[in-house]
């Protein structure tokens, strides 16, 4: 059997995490070095390890985890808007290799981002 994620053993309790919300597909919780003074990482429960490896049939969770990030933007406040991010690779800064979608907000974003 494949070796847990990260972000399994935190969904499954073995490591704590600050969760926001969870569901049956998804759950989410505060980054624990956060980048904005909201930082909060969507995760779908299935360990996907990166967005190079979404497959077709994965569209509905994925299209899930940004109607969470609706949400959870909602929830936190963030009525000046909020960047979602997925990063994918070492190019891409990627470090966890279980996909999760950043959701970053509280204070104005730049661009283009480092
Ligand atoms: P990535 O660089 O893979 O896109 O993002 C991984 C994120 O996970 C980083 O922002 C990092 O701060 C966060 N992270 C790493 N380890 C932990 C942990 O044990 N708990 C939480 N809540 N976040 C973590």
């Amino acid at each position: 059997m494949a070796e847990k994620t990260l972000f399994e053993r935190i969904a499954e309790g073995e490591i704590p995490g600050d969760f926001v919300h969870e569901d049956d597909r998804c759950f989410a919780i505060r980054d624990i070095n956060p980048k904005a003074p909201t930082h909060i990482l969507i995760i779908p429960r299935k360990p996907i390890p990166s967005n190079d490896h979404v497959e077709p049939e994965d569209a509905d969770l994925v299209g899930h985890l940004f109607v969470v990030a609706k949400s959870i933007a909602a929830s936190e406040g963030l009525v000046l808007g909020y960047r979602l991010v997925f990063n994918c690779g070492p190019d891409g800064g990627q470090e966890v290799a279980h996909l999760h979608l950043h959701l970053l907000g509280g204070r104005r974003m730049s661009w283009p981002p480092g």
